[in-house]
């Protein structure tokens, strides 16, 4: 099967072409975009931007995402620690979550002192989704992340 000759991306990948190199076209995008994504300095000045805008308006400053991997933990630290934000966490229990990924979210949130609450939406949401993202792309993990993105 061909492999993208930069990121090794193989041809079953979702909506991938590769060019006359053997470049696909998700390395040739990121090649496009790499001036933007990676000034950092205009990054900084939109996310304090999006800060201040939201900064006071509620009980919350932000709602954010925990599963309790390195990630969302280091987020969570960061808006609060760096940013000084008021945020209120929340996990996705998928039925999946493991003792493990519990407890890291619970070591997080009280050594951070944020709120947090597990969000378990009936079975038969995650079923629906896991269907509808299996025939539409042939990947049930999708059903996850569309519940956590409508859920925040
Ligand atoms: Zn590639």
């Amino acid at each position: 099967m061909q492999k993208c000759s930069r990121c090794m991306l193989p041809a079953n990948y979702r909506a991938i072409t590769f060019d006359e190199e053997g470049v696909c076209n998700y390395c040739r995008t990121y090649e496009e975009l790499r001036p933007r994504l990676e000034d950092f300095d205009h990054l900084e000045r939109l996310f304090q931007e999006r800060i201040e805008g939201a900064r006071g308006k509620a009980e919350y400053d932000a709602l954010v995402g925990i599963s309790g991997g390195k990630d969302s933990s280091y987020l969570v630290y960061a808006l609060t620690e760096v940013y000084g934000l008021k945020i209120l966490t929340v996990t996705l229990d998928n039925g999946f979550l493991t003792d493990f990924a519990r407890d890291s979210v619970k070591r997080v949130v009280e050594s951070l002192g944020v709120d947090h609450f597990f969000y378990a939406p009936e079975w038969s949401i995650f079923r629906e989704c896991f269907r509808s993202t299996t025939r539409t792309w042939g990947l049930p993990c999708l059903a996850c992340g569309q519940i956590g993105y409508g859920l925040l």
